[in-house]
C-alpha cells in the first residue's frame, strides 16, 4: 500500500541536510506534523518511513561537530515511541 507522504504531511515535511520543516521552519518532525491524525492502516508505513528518515538525519545532524548525539536524533524522529535515553541508545543498533 503506497502512501504519499507529501500529501499526508500537509506541507509540514522535513528534508536533508537541515531537517527543518518546509512549512513552519521548526525542527522536523514539527509540532504540526505530530498533530496530524495517524492514517489508519497506513500507520506502519509511516513508522517505517520515519525510522528510515531518522537514519538519514542521524548521518546529517549527529556527524556535525555541534550536532546532537545520535540517540537524541532518534528520539526526535520516533517521538511517538516515547523512548528514554537508555532505550534510544539500545535502538541505535538497528539503524
Ligand atoms: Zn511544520
Amino acid at each position: 500500500m503506497f502512501m504519499n507522504v507529501r500529501n499526508y504531511a500537509q506541507g509540514h515535511l522535513g528534508s536533508a541536510p537541515e531537517w527543518n520543516c518546509e512549512g513552519c521552519g521548526e525542527p522536523w518532525p514539527c509540532p504540526t506534523f505530530r498533530e496530524i491524525p495517524p492514517p489508519g492502516l497506513q500507520t506502519a508505513t509511516l513508522v517505517h518511513l520515519l525510522l528510515l528518515m531518522a537514519g538519514a538525519a542521524i548521518r546529517d545532524l549527529a556527524a556535525r561537530p555541534d550536532g546532537p548525539p545520535p540517540h537524541v536524533v532518534l528520539k526526535r524522529f520516533a517521538w511517538f515511541m516515547e523512548l528514554d535515553d537508555r532505550h534510544a541508545r539500545h535502538a541505535m543498533r538497528w539503524l
